[in-house]
C-alpha cells in the first residue's frame, strides 16, 4: 500500500537553494518511495529572531509505502547528511525537512504531528502544497487554498528558476 505524503523543506544558510536542491535528490532516492512532483522554490523571512538571513523553502510530493515514523527517520538522516546546523530554536538552519501531510492521517505523539503543527499559518508551506495540488486539503477536508487566503503576508517570493540548481 503506498500513501501520498507532502514534505517541506526549508534552509536559511551555507546556499540554501542549493541545500533544497540536493534534498529533493536525496528525497527522491529513498527506499520504497517515488517522487512524484517538487514546487517551486520561495524566499521568505524568517519566523522568530529577525536577525538571521531569509530562508528558502519549497515542497514535494512523494507515494511512498514507507510507515509515517520510518520516513521521519529517513528524513532526519537525510538533514543529518547535509551537515545540520540548529543554534537556537526557530534560529537558522542548512535543512530542514517537515512531513506537512500524510494521506489523510492524523497523528500525534512524541515524534511527530501530522498534519505539521504550523502548516496552518504559513504561507510558506502552503505556497508549495498549492504549486503541487492546487485542490489539496487537510484530513478534515479544509482546503489548503482557504488556509493560504487567510494567511498574513510574510513577503513571500517565488525564486526565478535561474535562481536554484
Ligand atoms: P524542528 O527541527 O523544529 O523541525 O523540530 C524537529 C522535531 O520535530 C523532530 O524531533 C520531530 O520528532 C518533531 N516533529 C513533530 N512533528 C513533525 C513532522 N510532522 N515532521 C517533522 N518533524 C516533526
Amino acid at each position: 500500500m503506498t500513501t501520498d505524503t507532502f514534505i517541506g523543506l526549508g534552509s536559511n544558510l551555507k546556499d540554501p537553494a542549493a541545500q533544497l536542491a540536493r534534498a529533493v535528490s536525496g528525497l527522491a532516492a529513498l527506499p520504497d518511495t517515488v517522487l512524484i512532483a517538487q514546487s517551486a522554490f520561495y524566499a521568505s523571512r524568517p519566523v522568530g529572531p529577525q536577525d538571521q538571513p531569509d530562508f528558502v523553502n519549497g515542497a514535494v510530493w512523494l507515494r511512498t509505502s514507507l510507515p509515517a515514523h520510518q520516513l521521519l527517520d529517513q528524513l532526519q538522516a537525510i538533514e543529518q547528511a547535509h551537515g545540520r546546523e540548529r543554534l537556537r530554536h526557530w534560529g537558522p538552519r542548512t535543512l530542514d525537512l517537515d512531513i506537512l501531510l500524510y494521506g489523510d492521517q492524523i497523528l500525534d505523539d512524541e515524534r511527530l504531528t501530522i498534519p505539521h503543527r504550523e502548516l496552518r499559518t504559513r504561507d510558506f508551506a502552503l505556497q508549495p502544497l498549492l504549486d503541487l495540488k492546487a485542490d489539496l486539503t487537510l484530513p478534515d477536508g479544509t482546503p489548503i487554498a482557504e488556509l493560504r487566503s487567510q494567511c498574513p503576508d510574510n513577503g513571500l517570493r517565488k525564486l526565478p528558476p535561474a535562481d536554484y540548481p
